[in-house]
């Protein structure tokens, strides 16, 4: 089973293309309509992305963590007379790549040095992760260029979506929501709690492209920007495992949420004329299911944090009907919820509900009727601006920053879970310092290069004892978002440079 694994991880990187290799398990609802059992599968859940998305996922999630037990393997050959030799064979056969020439020559002097080969694999891997990502688009949706106008028929030009910063929820518009991930902006803060100033700065974007360009319609069609905020609570231990941002109380998350809508509405009312204003909605997420609830807004765009619909209800409620009684009875849930919902806002919810059984019979027929890793399990911390391309569930710690002390908080919470999960076994915190920038505004890429530097020494710096032991590497990357290409690596703390070949 472990095998199929690792070959399932080099296949979907982009190594050899092997085929005929099953992943560990499909989503129950590869056959439309399977429900019988109960377990799994929904008329209206879509079976085919199920199984691509679950062969991405879990093939990413190999590659890394194929990593502990390949390095094992190395460490108990580095005495054998053909060492080198041997340790590249197998790191090609299970990671992939070649390790460092640099670390494996120096076995014979010294111990092998781990945590640096550790936190090298760790590294190559986001890399090579990176450039599958933006070369093959593992995860275009099959509805992306149809999207657009069905958000502007429902009312909208725009869907700027919030989520809390927690891992778990990284794969919320690619999988949770099964949204078109370049056509909706994301952006996450701890507990939600996004800066309106930043919002406001978008707004004002996104309405003078409307005025100046017609992008993506003109300033004249009445549709307006919708901000979502997504916060997150916890069904199998709402005590502990919920926001921590919220010290795991779903109610103060929801409240803190919208009134951080509210704000931003109001900001928008207060600075602008003409009758400018934005649409609100707040959605929760159950993290141990996927399953969200929508606060359905009434005809005056009102939030009540007591009135929503929930998708795992309807998911039970809908699993045995056929798929044009489960979309009917879906209509009417959201408009019984709040009888004089706009229209287009009811059609969009109707959507994103819809979309959300296809996440609960993923998690079900994929996982069970919860995560088994309900906890914090990343991989390693990603600190800056961008990682477009994590759309992945418990992948990555995000802390999205300008400088250090601004994410101090975030920053000491990823550490001390990065604690737990790998410095008490010895390993390193594999930190990816990454600033994103537009290629087409003069001296952008020196400023994300100074940005990366500055806050890769302040790491250092804050983490000095973790650093000095060894256990804290960074990798500062940047990348061109107006270029549509990979990451860009320009420096890395693990001391070491690629076999010949690796790169
Ligand atoms: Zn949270």
């Amino acid at each position: 089973m472990q095998r199929a694994h690792r070959q399932q991880s080099r296949r979907t990187l982009g190594w050899s293309a092997g085929t005929g290799t099953a992943p560990l398990r499909r989503p129950g609802a590869v056959g439309r309509g399977s429900g019988a059992g109960g377990e799994s599968g929904h008329p209206l859940s879509r079976g085919r992305e199920n199984t691509a998305l679950f062969d991405y996922e879990s093939g990413v999630k190999a590659a890394f963590d194929t990593i502990v037990p390949t390095l094992k393997q190395v460490s108990a050959l580095q005495h054998e007379s053909d060492f080198e030799l041997r340790a590249q064979r197998l790191a090609q056969a299970e990671l992939g790549f070649d390790l460092p020439e640099a670390i494996l020559s120096d076995a014979w002097i010294a111990q092998l040095d781990m945590p640096q080969l550790f936190a090298w694999c760790v590294f190559e891997t986001y890399r090579r992760y990176c450039d599958q990502f933006y070369a093959q688009d593992p995860l275009v949706a099959g509805d992306a260029d149809e999207f657009e106008g069905f958000l502007q028929a429902c009312g909208f030009h725009t869907l700027d979506i919030s989520p809390c910063a927690d891992g778990r929820l990284a794969h919320l518009v690619r999988y949770v929501l099964r949204l078109p991930h370049r056509s909706v902006r994301r952006k996450s803060y701890a507990g939600a709690m996004f800066d309106v100033d930043d919002s406001i700065q978008k707004w004002v974007e996104t309405e003078m492209l409307r005025f100046r360009e017609g992008r993506p319609n003109t300033a004249d069609a009445p549709t307006r920007y919708l901000k979502l905020v997504a916060y997150h609570h916890s069904s199998v231990d709402p005590e502990h495992a919920g926001c921590a941002a919220h010290g795991s109380d779903t109610r103060r998350a929801a409240a803190a949420g919208l009134e951080r809508l509210q704000a931003f509405q109001q900001a928008i009312e207060n600075s602008f004329c003409c009758g400018a204003s934005i649409d609100l909605l707040l959605i929760g997420i159950d993290t141990d299911t996927d399953a969200i609830r929508v606060h359905v807004p009434d005809a005056r765009g009102s939030i009540d944090l007591d009135r929503y619909v929930d998708a795992q209800a309807l998911f039970d409620a809908t699993c045995r009907m056929t798929a044009t009684q489960a979309a009917s009875l879906l209509g009417e849930t959201v408009r019984g919820c709040s009888p004089d919902v706009a229209s287009g806002m009811a059609t969009l919810i109707e959507r994103l509900l819809e979309h959300n059984l296809s996440q609960i019979d993923y998690v079900r027929g994929c996982y069970g009727q919860q995560y088994p890793d309900g906890d914090h399990a990343e991989r390693f911390i990603g600190a800056g601006v961008g990682f477009e391309e994590v759309q992945l569930r418990n992948l990555m710690y995000f802390a999205y920053l300008d400088t250090v002390e601004e994410a101090a908080q975030d920053l000491d919470v990823g550490v001390k879970i990065f604690s737990a999960l790998n410095v008490s076994r010895g390993l390193p915190i594999p930190v990816v310092v990454r600033f994103d920038y537009h290629g087409r505004v003069p001296g952008a890429r020196e400023r994300a290069v100074t940005h990366c530097q500055r806050v890769a020494k302040a790491l250092f710096g804050r983490y000095a004892e973790l650093a000095g032991r060894g256990l804290l590497h960074v990798m500062q990357v940047v990348r061109d978002c107006n270029a549509n290409a990979s990451i860009e690596v320009l420096e890395c703390s693990v001391n070491a440079t690629p076999a010949a070949g690796a790169h």
